[in-house]
């Protein structure tokens, strides 16, 4: 897609802030502890490479991806710290994560045997990095039972010419819950199934950013650390409090357009389903639905001026109005996450408004919004 380089809408972040949160939590774990900034979905749509270039300069000693391709985009940008895929790979890529010393993680024991087949077969001069994952109560992948833990341990000590155990870990559900009940069962699970272990691996991590922000208690050795290293609360608003103050690091800003007069009675945008009431000054914005800006976010408000202005009629592909109280010239600024003025708009209220979760909305933005990143 092409990026916007010549239409005044692009995503504002604030390396200041990314730099903050996360040597806030740094300063925070114990000293055998790192933390690895997770990058997935291109930096949470931050930018994969520029925040991993803040987070590194904020103490980061690695990174978590999702996919494959995320990681083959850090190290083609030059990093050489460790980077996990956190998601499922295919058994076919293990050399070539061998190669590129990109850490995998193993859910199963036949995911091993198919790779090793591939790790045999092209004889990379080095073995695949894993990491065990285990199934405490997520429910998504990874080792259920201590049985099939034994026996990929097994299978490790045998194989162990293509395969370092580099790490093993768990991923909790409800670790941004108030309520503990079902956290303190995947931490029990969590204990049964590691006590097998016959040594420690290098790493051993549970926490994403709500454990470890709430949860210090069972940090292991490395923190899988995202959203709230982009200044969001993992939880949304359901645990307002947090060690820190947690500084958001994204804005979305666009300029006005084109403003006109509009008689009462005179609708705006497609299926004509806002009529304006009275006389009223309109201002048109060059974003929509194609930028990741929500059609839902219809009747929702964009700030200019230092003042709330209402989305009226649909959200198009690519524009929106929005109703001003008075004239703006072409040009002036309409933020649409983040401060202007003296108020503000949160990706948490977008999201409120849009009836999800702020990490969708973030990782929402497409790639025709240029990022810029300031400080
Ligand atoms: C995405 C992810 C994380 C990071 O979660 P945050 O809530 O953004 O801190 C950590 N671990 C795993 C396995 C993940 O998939």
């Amino acid at each position: 897609m092409a990026v916007g380089q010549h239409r005044p809408t692009q995503l504002v972040i604030d390396c200041q802030a990314l730099h903050a949160n996360i040597q806030a939590e740094v300063s925070r774990l114990k000293a055998d502890c790192e933390l690895f900034m997770v990058v997935k979905a291109n930096g949470y749509g931050h930018g994969a490479v520029q925040v991993a270039q803040v987070a590194k300069d904020a103490g980061a000693t690695g990174f978590c991806v999702a996919i494959l391709d995320e990681a083959l985009e850090l190290r083609a940008a030059g990093f050489n710290e460790p980077i996990l895929v956190l998601g499922v790979t295919r058994p076919a890529d293990a050399p070539l994560m061998a190669q590129s010393r990109i850490s995998a993680t193993v859910a199963d024991l036949n995911w091993m045997r198919e790779a090793s087949r591939y790790l045999k077969l092209t004889v990379p001069n080095r073995p695949l990095n894993v990491h065990l994952g285990l199934d405490t109560g997520m429910g998504r992948i990874g080792f259920r039972t201590t049985a099939e833990l034994q026996a990929a341990l097994n299978f490790l000590g045998a194989e162990a010419d293509d395969f370092n155990f580099e790490g093993i870990f768990t991923h909790f559900s409800t670790a941004d819950d108030p309520d503990q009940a079902y956290f303190k069962q995947q931490v029990a699970k969590w204990q049964e199934m590691v006590a097998i272990l016959p040594f420690r691996p290098r790493y051993v991590h549970v926490s994403n950013s709500a454990t470890s922000l709430w949860h210090d208690a069972c940090n292991g050795n490395m923190v899988r650390f995202g959203v709230a290293g982009y200044g969001l609360n993992p939880s949304g608003t359901a645990i307002p409090t947090t060690p820190y103050p947690l500084q958001p690091a994204m804005s979305l800003e666009s300029e006005l357009v084109y403003t006109k007069r509009l008689r009462a009675g005179e609708s705006v945008s497609y299926g004509a389903t806002y009529t304006a009431p009275t006389d009223e000054w309109v201002g048109t914005v060059p974003i929509g639905y194609a930028d990741g800006y929500e059609r839902r976010l219809q009747g929702f408000h964009v700030l200019v001026g230092g003042q709330f202005c209402e989305i009226i009629g649909r959200i198009c592909m690519d524009q929106l109005m929005i109703r001003l109280p008075q004239n703006f010239v072409r040009g002036t600024r309409v933020t649409l996450v983040g401060r202007n003025g003296q108020r503000q708009i949160t990706l948490q209220d977008v999201a409120d408004y849009c009836d999800t979760i702020h990490y969708e909305i973030a990782c929402g933005f497409t790639s025709r919004l240029p990022r810029r990143y300031v400080n």
